[in-house]
């Protein structure tokens, strides 16, 4: 398999104008690298957008069934190499391989559901107040765009972007993360194969600094898509309001489950360690707090502890482990800070709280799962995003109570609750002020055909996947016809 990779730019594979380099090595050996590419800078970027822009007209006039029919061709080559790809993900990003798998899968059903969204593509007719006038709505693409991904997700995530803008017959500058350019490359790889008009989708790599902030700039991008962070977030919101530019963000979150009283316990056990440590917790879903009723808090961190010890940390690549590598030393360093802030806070551990470093986790970045007891909603730990392998345990005494707990962030992306009193469930639907709000359900695991984002902080109002995820990508224009022969004047009552 290909491992350099330079910048995609109408239709071919081009060396960088700096002619730097970056590697791509595995979180669970840094040894190994699986890839070198191009560090761009805003002269690479000027390319791509002028390939963009080039092939814009042709591709916005391009019947929608027939955009769709590229992304159709996409999911159905993804799907014939799903386990290749899921496992160039877990040497390059190492998260586990069946995590892999569900990454490449939502990229093929949302692939598919995207290509079906093309031979839809509805506006509405709507009546007029004269005679012999028709009005109707249309979509229309917003231009050439940027999107900017992040590396947990490092195919789902640029297909959630790049299979609307195609479809809303935008074309599209794609800036991936730095630590998954090989799963970047090899997805664009394959729309190139097949035979996407050039120019329509242009791949651009390199830092955040040196490429990303050049697509966020560049006079001629109509839109970013930004995923990831929410210092970067806010940062490119500024320039791009100064620019006048559409820009969708979705950004951290510090998700909680509640656990009442009447909950299945065995079953708010398990959906608490796969929320807070799959993905060792990097997910913007995961779950970073517990917001457990204090008449079930011993049995429940009894179970959960019994849950976390018999987790295996290691290589994504071996079956049997559950809690794969953090992606980099930064990340790693990152997350034991906030280990030891927890303690500072007053916070206990009651499992983990370690960086593994023994034979079989020397060349990687490994953390034991850990689990805070006694958080209170004012630490840091407790409000500020980790994405790492780190949860912990909040008591409160109602349902009131742990909604306020939840709400008590700035940010606001997935929220469960585990009860089967209605009341409750009913009561954190309304009250709740996440994105998603699930109910006996994790917090993670958000199905592609609805829309995905958060509230305050996670976003700016935009929603991914679903239907809603065209609205990124167009404008609605309105159309009037009149066929009176006349001038008629509306309001003119
Ligand atoms: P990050 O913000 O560091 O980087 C994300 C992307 O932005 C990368 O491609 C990076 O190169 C680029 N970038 C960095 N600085 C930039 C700049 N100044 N201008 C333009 N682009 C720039 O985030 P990350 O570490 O890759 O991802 C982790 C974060 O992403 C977490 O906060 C997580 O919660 C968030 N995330 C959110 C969602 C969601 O849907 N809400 C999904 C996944 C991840």
């Amino acid at each position: 398999m290909r491992t350099e990779y330079g910048n995609f730019i109408d239709g071919e594979w081009v060396d960088s104008t700096t002619g730097e380099t970056f590697p791509s090595a595995n979180p669970a050996d840094r040894n190994e690298v699986v890839g070198t590419f191009a560090r761009s800078g805003p002269a690479d970027v000027d390319q791509a957008v002028q390939a963009a822009l080039r092939a814009y007209p042709d591709w916005m006039l391009t019947p929608v069934p027939q955009r769709s029919d590229y992304l159709l061709r996409v999911a159905l080559i993804l799907e014939g190499r799903k386990d290749e790809f899921a496992e160039v993900m877990t040497r390059e990003m190492g998260k586990t391989l069946n995590e892999s798998r569900a990454d490449v899968q939502e990229g093929i059903d949302f692939a598919h559901y995207m290509s079906g969204e093309g031979r839809r593509f509805f506006g509405d007719t709507i009546p007029a107040e004269l005679p012999n006038k028709v009005q109707m709505t249309m979509r229309h693409p917003i231009g050439v765009v940027g999107l900017i991904t992040p590396w947990n997700f490092p195919i789902a995530i640029p297909l959630w972007k790049i299979a609307p803008a195609l479809i809303s017959g935008c074309t599209a500058v794609f800036k991936p993360a730095e630590d998954t350019p090989l799963c970047a490359a090899l997805l664009t790889d394959v729309f190139n194969e097949v035979g996407l008009p050039p120019g329509v989708l242009n791949l651009v790599n390199g830092t955040g600094e040196g490429a990303g902030s050049a697509l966020v700039d560049h006079p001629d991008v109509r839109a970013i898509s930004f995923t990831g962070s929410l210092d970067v977030g806010r940062a490119i919101n500024e320039k791009c309001a100064r620019a006048m530019k559409r820009c969708s963000l979705e950004l951290g979150s510090k998700n909680a489950l509640i656990v009442m009283p009447d909950a299945q316990l065995g079953l708010a056990v398990e959906a608490s360690a796969w929320g807070a440590f799959a993905t060792s917790g990097q997910r913007c879903t995961a779950t970073s707090r517990l917001i457990v009723h204090e008449d079930v808090r011993e049995p429940f961190t009894e179970q959960l502890l019994d849950r976390v010890g018999k987790m295996k940390v290691g290589n994504g690549l071996d079956p049997d482990v559950e809690l794969a590598p953090v992606i980099n030393e930064k990340q790693k360093n990152r997350v034991m800070e906030y280990i030891s802030l927890g303690q500072q806070e007053g916070a206990t551990i009651i499992a983990g709280g370690d960086e593994l470093t023994g034979d079989e986790h020397a060349n990687g970045y490994f953390i034991a799962p850990t689990v805070f007891d006694e958080m209170t909603p004012t630490m840091r730990i407790a409000r500020e995003e980790i994405f790492g392998p780190v949860t912990g345990v909040m008591r409160v005494g109602s349902i009131d109570e742990a909604i306020e707990a939840a709400n008590g962030t700035e940010y606001g992306l997935s929220c469960s609750i585990y009860s089967h009193d209605i009341t409750n469930i009913f009561k954190c639907a309304q009250q709740l002020e996440f994105g998603l709000v699930y109910a006996n359900a994790p917090t993670i695991g958000a199905e592609i055909q609805v829309p995905f984002g958060g509230m305050k902080s996670t976003g700016n109002g935009h929603r991914e996947a679903g239907p809603q995820a065209l609205d990124e990508f167009t404008e609605w224009k309105t159309v009037a016809i009149d066929f009176s022969g006349k001038l008629q004047r509306a309001q003119m009552r």
